[in-house]
């Protein structure tokens, strides 16, 4: 007998349970459509007065056995979830996410493509300094089968007192050097002015981590038709970086490559900490093509090799390095930079690994 009540009661629960499922879901449902609403607004999705009225709403009609305090604890619960759920199609409906564009974004530059699975390098100096200087380093790269030169013309540093670029003038420079060996030029825009001009001069505009967040050079970086490299912020989140890309596709330009150039912990051993995992988390999480940038990732030229090898084997699209044909009297990051013997040494090192495949030197 005290069997089959027991089993009765059972079964009374578990209709109650699936009663609160479907309450539940129905629930979540007309929370959804608030946050769809409120998001063509332009309204915050979390109200706090709002909330606190369903609260108190559960303790006027409150009979028992449950305590008020209980009941409020699992509703809100419920109302975070609620919340939850509607960022979680927020983020679906991200332009770069790959819930949305499940195919690789591929990245044409010059007739380069990028993203394509083909393993790409970037180099070149930390700034530009010279026309000798650029063009040196070009060469080098011309000999291992390179196309993309890097060189800073706008140099956002830590202290104002240090060298800060030689600005339009570098963009020259860059210009013809690339003209003169068929390369393409990528270099960092720090003001949203610049970029119209930067159109000119350059095949990919960088921007660097300083100015991950700097809302107003990302809308313009988004407002041209050119690609665009974009760097992780020294302190900046993975969640960070992809609203970061997205601000750039919110405005029209859906060519961004995103580079991890390590974060800042507290590890004094590197100039940063290369978040390797970074790349793998980008690669699922959207759709655009992602560098490492081993040199101010690591701050160190031991490093350099070991670290893009880790890169390329994570999943990398390619890999970004400093190289300077004196780096001991470089202008700035001369600690770091490879000169062109060690260049070539890193090149074939990276080669017999087997995780990089040259492209055959062009003869000119
Ligand atoms: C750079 O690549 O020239 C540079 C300044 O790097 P970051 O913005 O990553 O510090
Ligand atoms: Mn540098």
């Amino acid at each position: 007998m005290g069997n089959e009540q027991l089993e009765e009661l059972r079964g009374q629960l578990d209709k109650v349970n699936d009663q609160l499922v479907e309450l539940i879901n129905e629930r979540a449902k007309i929370a959804q459509e608030i946050g769809r609403v409120k998001s063509a607004q332009g309204l915050n999705r979390f109200d706090p007065v709002r909330e606190r009225k369903m609260l108190d709403s559960i303790e006027a009609n409150n009979e028992g056995p449950f305590e008020t305090s209980t009941l409020q604890h699992i509703f809100k619960e419920i109302f975070k979830a609620s919340l939850e759920l509607q960022e979680d199609d927020h983020r679906k409906a991200l332009l770069v996410s790959r819930k949305k564009h499940p195919e690789d974004t591929i990245v044409t530059i010059r007739g380069e493509k990028v993203g394509n699975g083909e393993q790409k390098l970037i180099a070149g100096p930390c700034s530009v300094e010279s026309f000798e200087q650029v063009d040196e380093v070009a060469k080098a790269l011309k000999k291992e089968g390179i196309k993309f030169l890097r060189g800073g013309a706008f140099k956002p540093r830590t202290s104002p007192y240090d060298f800060q670029g030689l600005g339009e003038e570098g963009l020259k420079i860059l210009k013809e050097v690339a003209d003169k060996h068929d390369l393409a030029v990528i270099s960092e825009i720090v003001t949203p002015h610049d970029i119209e001009k930067a159109v000119d001069y350059l095949d990919v505009i960088q921007i660097g981590a300083r100015n991950m967040q700097n809302f107003e050079l990302l809308k313009a970086a988004g407002s041209v038709d050119k690609p665009i490299l974009l760097k992780r912020g020294l302190s900046a989140t993975i969640s960070e970086f992809i609203n970061a890309a997205e601000y750039i596709h919110s405005k029209g330009n859906g060519n961004i490559m995103l580079c991890e150039r390590g974060i800042r912990t507290y590890e004094k051993a590197t100039r940063n900490t290369l978040d390797i995992s970074a790349v793998p988390i980008l690669k699922q999480e959207t759709h655009l093509p992602v560098f490492v940038d081993v040199t101010h990732s690591t701050g160190r030229r031991d490093l350099l090799l070991p670290t893009a090898k880790a890169a390329l084997a994570v999943g990398a699209d390619g890999v970004m390095t400093e190289v300077h044909p004196d780096p001991a009297v470089a202008l700035s990051d001369s600690a770091q930079q490879m000169d062109i013997p060690q260049f070539h040494e890193f090149m074939a090192r990276l080669e017999e690994s087997g995780l990089y495949k040259k492209k055959t030197a062009e003869v000119k």
